[in-house]
């Protein structure tokens, strides 16, 4: 039952009386107050409730190249605040207190200032060794006669029971995972956010809504500049525009003409809210149902993306069970190819500088609004590995890492591996020619000339391989624009039929160990 403010208090911090408190611990996948058990448990308990984020040093760390990029922070602390904001209205009349550090020891510390007896927060699914740490903390939280409870809520499924359908074993190919879905049955329902008669916390009328502890930092004191930011703000971090998109998401998505080229710019799209847990998957499940039964193109779409989204469970399945899945050394599920180190061709690729506009305008769409459509993720995956440039998935992932709004460890890595040919097995080994797969795709070139300023005024029918237009029929200015634009870094011929030769001799090996998809 909602109960009455001040509290009945129950202990002292440095001579204050302090009731008992109930924390729920926000995680950086997990901003929402919609289908999250969680919370849900949190504020149904008896007591004074309290809401944390924290920043945790790790979320910058572990990067060869500066950690995840404005827009990935934009869109993070956006949803901080859409979450405060949510938080501050009724029946909640709670602030989210941001706080700096590592978990390990900020959580402690919190037991003791605000006596909590119980902290809720959704399960880490990320990577094993993510799950070891959310173990540490439920042994220090009861340490301190906190009780620590977790939710697993970032996926359809719990994995631990699609692990136990499979006789104790993880599926370790999407066809053995595919086979269990007549046992997995239907996903749960997305959980509703409570009824405001049905909460237990104590929370204060709301002309006393405290000030949080922590505020929520700006970009500028994270050392970033919002300039670029806001000039590419496609994508508003938050719950509150994660519902909004989702209320008309199946029409909107299902009116898009069925052509990639429409797909490529696309802003309509759900993936960074479901990175940062702003929506939840079963709610997105729940919808794409209902939107089924309405017509064919429903059903249509429900079947692609739930596809889609049964990938998305598949990557988290066997990521978190799998120790230094994101790497290549100690990953006993990625073949261990002899990737090259060329400098030269690592920095033509991270800024957008190989020559071939296809590529380049791939590469700098990702850097300018941080997300990209699968069909060119999968383009600028093939060139830089297996298909011509023979530079490791691991490069290509950690560049992801920072600049997609995105971006989910599981999923990237397996799509890299999958990708570079060097896991995950498909028989589907395409060549992607740089230049074929642009015109296919992007016929006029107006993609590459969104991207690519350096062609904007360029003749369509050369945009794709502006080296093939002769100075006898290139106007002056064409010309011009050409020189500002880099030159091929490779032969694609040459150096593809030598990826190849490569790929082919890898592919036995790649079939002995997963079995033909
Ligand atoms: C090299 C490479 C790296 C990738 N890295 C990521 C990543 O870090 N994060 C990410 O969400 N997707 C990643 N993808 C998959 C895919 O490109 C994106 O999920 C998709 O483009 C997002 O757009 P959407 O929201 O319109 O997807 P939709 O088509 O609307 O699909 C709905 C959701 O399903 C999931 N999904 C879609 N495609 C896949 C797939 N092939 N595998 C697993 N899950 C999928 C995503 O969560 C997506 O939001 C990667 C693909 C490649 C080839």
């Amino acid at each position: 039952m909602h109960c009455n403010y001040p509290l009945a208090t129950q202990t002292t911090f440095q001579g204050q009386s302090i009731p008992d408190t109930t924390v729920h611990w926000f995680r950086l996948d997990a901003l929402r107050l919609h289908d999250n058990p969680a919370f849900v448990d949190a504020v149904k308990t008896d007591g004074n409730f309290k809401a944390v984020f924290i920043i945790d040093p790790w979320f910058n760390a572990n990067y060869n190249n500066g950690g995840p990029q404005v827009n990935v922070w934009r869109f993070l602390l956006e949803a901080l605040h859409d979450l405060d904001s949510r938080l501050q209205k009724k029946p909640y009349c709670a602030r989210l207190n941001v706080l700096y550090g590592q978990p390990t020891m900020i959580l402690p510390e919190l037991y003791k200032k605000w006596n909590v007896k119980k902290i809720t927060f959704q399960a880490s699914q990320v990577s094993s060794e993510s799950m070891k740490h959310d173990g540490i903390i439920k042994i220090l939280s009861e340490q301190q006669n906190v009780q620590a409870v977790s939710y697993f809520s970032h996926t359809l499924y719990d994995p631990a029971n699609v692990i136990a359908l499979n006789n104790g074993r993880v599926p370790l190919s999407y066809k053995e995972f595919r086979r269990l879905m007549p046992l997995m049955g239907k996903p749960a329902s997305p959980i509703p956010e409570p009824h405001p008669m049905s909460l237990c916390m104590k929370a204060p009328p709301s002309e006393l809504v405290p000030e949080p502890e922590g505020k929520i930092p700006k970009l500028q004191d994270l050392g970033l500049s919002d300039e670029f930011a806001l000039y590419t703000n496609s994508w508003v971090g938050g719950e509150t525009e994660a519902l909004s998109r989702l209320s008309s998401f199946c029409s909107r998505r299902a009116a898009i003409p069925n052509e990639p080229v429409h797909w490529l710019m696309s802003k309509d799209t759900l993936s960074p809210y479901i990175k940062f847990g702003c929506l939840s998957v079963r709610q997105l499940f729940s919808q794409l149902l209902q939107f089924a039964s309405t017509s064919s193109k429903g059903q249509e779409l429900f079947e692609l993306l739930t596809k889609n989204l049964l990938l998305r469970e598949f990557a988290f399945l066997v990521g978190s069970s799998s120790p230094k899945f994101d790497v290549m050394e100690g990953n006993s599920l990625c073949i261990q190819l002899p990737w090259e180190s060329n400098n030269v061709f690592i920095q033509a690729f991270r800024n957008g500088q190989t020559g071939y506009p296809w590529i380049d305008a791939i590469i700098r769409q990702i850097r300018q609004d941080g997300w990209a459509h699968f069909l060119a993720r999968q383009s600028i995956a093939v060139f830089l590995t297996r298909g011509y440039l023979w530079i490791s998935w691991v490069l290509g992932k950690e560049f992801f890492q920072e600049f997609m709004i995105d971006f989910e460890l599981p999923v990237s890595s397996v799509c890299w591996m999958q990708s570079s040919c060097s896991g995950f097995f498909c028989t589907q080994i395409e060549s992607y020619d740089p230049c074929l797969v642009g015109k296919q795709i992007d016929t006029d070139g107006h993609y590459i000339k969104t991207y690519v300023p350096e062609l904007k005024d360029f003749p369509s029918e050369y945009v794709h391989q502006p080296w093939k237009c002769s100075s006898l029929h290139t106007e002056a200015s064409w010309l011009c624009d050409r020189e500002q634009y880099p030159k091929p870094i490779i032969d694609v011929c040459k150096q593809g039929e030598l990826c190849c030769k490569r790929v082919q001799s890898i592919m036995k090996a790649l079939a002995d160990v997963y079995g033909v998809e």
